[in-house]
């Protein structure tokens, strides 16, 4: 049966009571998921720790690479790992066009992430402009090898999501057809890089209208869904839907 990841980022779209009244709502809903399905929320870093109590794989959205110091507002991997944080998005779309991100700051949040035994979520993915120009390889390989630059992976899962940005909270999702080839892509030069299969999750629009497409791709491994994951019906859509493959 094929493994299915369903990773729920809940952006900044929920505040602690809200993040807690949804986690208890799915739990109520899903109550147990079938071994071949798993799902990790990334709720805001305030929510993580009420979270995890209902929902025990939970992951930060984005963490600073320095463990400690005096780095007002930001909160590092070892603190998202102190508190029960499994997995971190990094390099998120958001984070590195609203934020500046730049693909050195995730290489050193990647470096962060591994060094304290979570798993990084490496998003990868290009602007509509990119794309236009014929630039979506070139972009997302970039991205991938400046990632993993001067890290010896360490024999752990790899997870890549494949997030164009003009598709991420749009309503415009990137065909299954389109987003297997880059996923095929990806594989390959993953493959060559480190002789490791990755996992690779499509994000971008993902709704329970069009997740079929994704779910059944022998390319895709699984989603990584925005708003439609804050949203009690449709998250739970999307889940009967992994179920039913
Ligand atoms: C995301 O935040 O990673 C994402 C894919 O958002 P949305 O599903 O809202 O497009």
């Amino acid at each position: 049966m094929k493994k299915i990841y369903l990773f729920a980022n809940w952006k900044m779209y929920l505040g602690y009571r809200e993040s807690q009244k949804l986690a208890m709502d799915l739990s109520k809903k899903i109550k147990t998921l079938p071994k071949n399905i798993e799902m990790v929320v990334f709720p805001s870093g305030l929510s993580i720790d009420k979270v995890k109590n209902t929902l025990p794989k939970v992951g930060a959205q984005n963490v600073y690479w320095v463990d400690k110091g005096g780095y007002t507002g930001e909160i590092s991997a070892k603190m998202y790992k102190d508190m029960g944080a499994k997995y971190a998005l990094v390099g998120h779309s958001e984070r590195r066009h609203q934020f500046n991100e730049s693909n050195e700051d995730v290489n050193k949040k990647m470096e962060a992430v591994l060094s304290v035994n979570m798993t990084p979520v490496l998003c990868v993915g290009e602007t509509a402009v990119e794309r236009k120009k014929g630039l979506t390889d070139n972009v997302v390989g970039l991205q991938i090898k400046k990632a993993y630059e001067n890290i010896s992976w360490n024999g752990k899962k790899m997870i890549i999501a494949y997030e164009p940005v003009w598709a991420i909270g749009s309503g415009h999702a990137c065909s299954a057809v389109e987003a297997e080839k880059e996923h095929m892509k990806i594989r390959e030069l993953v493959n060559k890089l480190f002789k490791i299969d990755p996992v690779i999750l499509y994000g971008g629009s993902v709704r329970p209208e069009n997740a079929h497409e994704y779910l059944s791709s022998h390319q895709i491994d699984g989603v990584l869904v925005g708003g439609a994951s804050t949203i009690l019906k449709s998250w739970v859509g999307i889940i009967n839907i992994a179920k039913s493959i």
